[in-house]
Order: structure tokens, then sequence, then C-alpha cells
């Protein structure tokens, strides 16, 4: 059997987990610190936080903004149930809009669903190509004339809302850690990227997130990162390390924060995954993405994903093919004469308004044609570091005799 997405872990890994373990020390300490400041070099960031997931992070982000009820927050309608749910999490509105050819959000449905209560646009780089984010910054500034900040916020001595006069750009790149956007590493291009090393994603710590903050003066990366380090550990003033101090137990709690803090434990294993990642990890990615593209991209019956074109290219952490002719039925057949040949594929993803719980709230998908279209046609290939050559050429044929299979 082929899997989708097994994660890489080896003698290495293990042993970087073991000497945690026996360090004596096993939550946030010197290991997270240490993952910080290596994805802030890599991502040419700044700075960088390390919490427990995506989600996490990006709620406490939308909190960070002071976001709530009788605000919208606009997400695409092609993306995983996380973009969304950290919205209603704040009583907030997701507004959905429709993605491009390439799965990304279009800007300028971004453009039309701007009103002066949106508080902040999520752009997702599926499958890891990034997103237009430059155009929706650009949609953001230029909706400042009416954006209407809340009066009675305060987040540490300030108001975000007023400070930034316009609607917040936070990046959903929990696919895309090392992808490219103009010959930089995605990481700078929003106001806050958001990354996702969850088991699945192409640079693992099991469970875990991380945000990189990229926010125009007067903001100070320095002090969204105090921010943020405090209120993932309740907003008590002293971590758990600096208590270890003798005589060092006193704290003081400012304000009822959360709780998502990374372990040492976990950025153990990323520190292992973030060394190789450029040097194995990311080419090998892209070897067998390109094994698939030259197995269909001539092919008229299929459409190969977007990896690559002037000023973006992506992490490689989906191969997103589209079978052109087929309907939604014939599809999941397709998927049912693969599964058959011991190939496991997936479809990213189900778009929001057909989950029970946004459809309940009244979102419809015929609004969003393009996002149906595409998702309908959808087949995820396996793409991980282990597949061998043979392996994929295995998984292609599979694809193969099942189109036919169907398709006739
Ligand atoms: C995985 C994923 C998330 C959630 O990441 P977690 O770290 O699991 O919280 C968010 N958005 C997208 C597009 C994802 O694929």
């Amino acid at each position: 059997m082929i899997p989708f997405a097994p994660p890489r872990i080896d003698e290495r890994t293990i042993q970087a987990v073991t000497e945690v373990l026996r360090s004596g020390w096993i939550t946030t300490g010197p290991q997270t610190k240490e993952f910080e400041k290596r994805l802030a070099v890599y991502c040419a960031a700044e700075k960088v936080i390390a919490l427990n997931s995506w989600t996490n992070a990006g709620e406490l982000v939308l909190r960070w903004f002071g976001i709530g009820p009788g605000d919208e927050v606009i997400v695409p309608a092609y993306t995983y149930c996380a973009t969304a749910n950290i919205v209603k999490h704040v009583g907030a509105k997701p507004v959905m809009v429709d993605v491009l050819d390439d799965f990304t959000m279009d800007p300028e449905a971004v453009r039309n669903a701007m009103t002066p209560r949106t508080k902040c646009i999520i752009p997702v780089d599926i499958g890891g190509m990034p997103a237009r984010v430059a155009e929706i910054v650009k949609v953001a500034e230029d909706s400042c004339a009416w954006f209407i900040p809340a009066v009675n916020l305060r987040v540490g001595g300030s108001n975000p809302q007023m400070r930034l006069g316009r609607a917040l750009v936070l990046s959903d790149a929990a696919h895309s850690f090392g992808a490219r956007i103009a010959d930089k590493p995605v990481g700078t291009q929003a106001d806050i990227t958001g990354f996702s090393f969850h088991a699945v994603k192409n640079l693992t710590t099991a469970e875990g997130g991380a945000l990189a903050f990229a926010l125009p003066p007067p903001f100070k990366a320095e002090e969204l990162y105090a921010w943020f380090n405090t209120m993932s550990l309740h907003g008590q003033s002293k971590d758990a390390l600096a208590k270890t101090t003798p005589g060092a137990w006193r704290y003081d709690v400012e304000a009822a924060g959360w709780k998502c803090n990374m372990t040492d434990i976990q950025a153990a294993i990323g520190m292992v995954e973030l060394e190789r990642y450029d040097r194995e990890t990311l080419p090998r990615r892209k070897a067998i993405c390109e094994r698939y593209d030259a197995a269909f991209a001539k092919d008229p019956r299929f459409m190969v994903p977007l990896l690559k074109e002037a000023g973006r290219e992506s992490s490689y952490h989906l191969y997103m093919l589209r079978v052109n002719e087929a309907t939604e039925d014939q599809r999941d057949a397709i998927i049912s004469a693969i599964a058959k040949q011991e190939v496991s594929v997936n479809v990213h993803f189900i778009p929001l308004p057909m989950l029970s719980f946004y459809k309940a709230a009244g979102y419809r998908m015929e609004d969003y044609p393009r996002t149906f279209q595409h998702y309908s046609r959808e087949i995820s290939l396996p793409v991980y570091f282990d597949l061998t050559d043979e392996q994929v050429d295995t998984v292609i044929a599979a694809v193969i005799a099942a189109v036919n299979e169907v398709m006739g």
C-alpha cells in the first residue's frame, strides 16, 4: 500500500527527541527559542514565534487585532475549515470569496467583498502555491478610507486597529513554508504569516505552528513577539523557564491569556526537519511533482497544478491534479478505483459551503462556482520525502488505469 503523506521520522529525529526527554526540560524552553530564531532566519523575518498549531496561532492573531462580533473576515471558500473556524471562535463573520484557476483567493473578489466592517483578510497558499498576497495587501490599503476601527480597544498599551488603519492581512501559509514569492521566502509578504507544522505538512513538529511578523511601522516585531509570547502562556509575566531561577517565583497576570505554546519536544523535531529542509525535503518533493508533470501535463484529460511561474514558486506540498471532464461522482469513482490498486490519494479540500456547519449557517455552494468546479475534479496525489520514483510510477499507472475505467 502506498500511503498519502507519512512523516519522515528517522534515527536523527528520534535521537533529537530523546535528548530533550533526557535533558530535564520538556516544555517551552531553549529548543523552542532556538527553533524560533532559525525559522526567522529561514523566512527572513525579524521575529517568529512558535506555537502549538496554525489554528491557535491564527486565532490569537484575530484576538490581538481585537476582532469580534459585528466584524467580518474574508476567507476563500476553498480551504481547510481551520481558516474559517477561527473567525467563528472570536464571534466574527467569515465572508467567503471564490478562487482563481490556481486555487488561490481571487483579489478582485476580495475587493468586491470589502465593507467598513472587514477587519481581516486571510489568503491561503493552497497546496504550497503562494496566493497573490501583495495584491491583497493593496486591496486592504485601498479600502483604508472607509475602514472603521474599534474605538475602545487596548492591546498592550495601544489600539492595533487604529495603528494599522486598515484590514489586517493574515496569510494562511499552512502549506507554503519554503515557497517563494519574487525570489524571497514566504513569511514577510503579509502583515502576519502563519505556518502549520502538523504531521502531514512539509515541515513537521508532530503538531505545531508559527507566526512571522512583518507589520509596517510603527509596529515593532519585538513588541508583537512579547505580546504573543505572554498571551500564549495565560498572560503570565514570567514563563516556566524564567521561574526556575532560584528566588524568581513571583509573577503577575495582566490579562486572561490563552494556552498555545510549543514544547521543546516539538521544537527538537522541527530543528531536525529545518536543518535538512532545503537540502533534502524540498528538492525531493519538487522531483516527485516533476515526475507527475511529465506523466500528466501532455495528456488532455488532465490539468496539472501550477507549481512555478515568474515571481512565484510552490513549496510542493500537494500535487493537486484535476481530471478535466469528470463530474464529482466520476471523480469519486476514480478515487475508489485508485484505492483498489493500493494507492492512497486525497481531495483538497471539501469547500467550506459543503460542510454541514457552514451550510447550516447559510453559505451556498452556487455562490462560488470556480471553487466547486476545481473541487469536483480534484485528486491530490502522494508527495513525501520517502516516496520512491518507482512508487511515483505506480501512482501514475493507478491514476491512468482508474481514469480509463471510469471515463472510458
Ligand atoms: C493544516 C491546515 C491548517 C491548520 O493547521 P493546524 O496546525 O493543524 O492547526 C490551516 N489551514 C490550512 C490550509 C491547512 O491545510
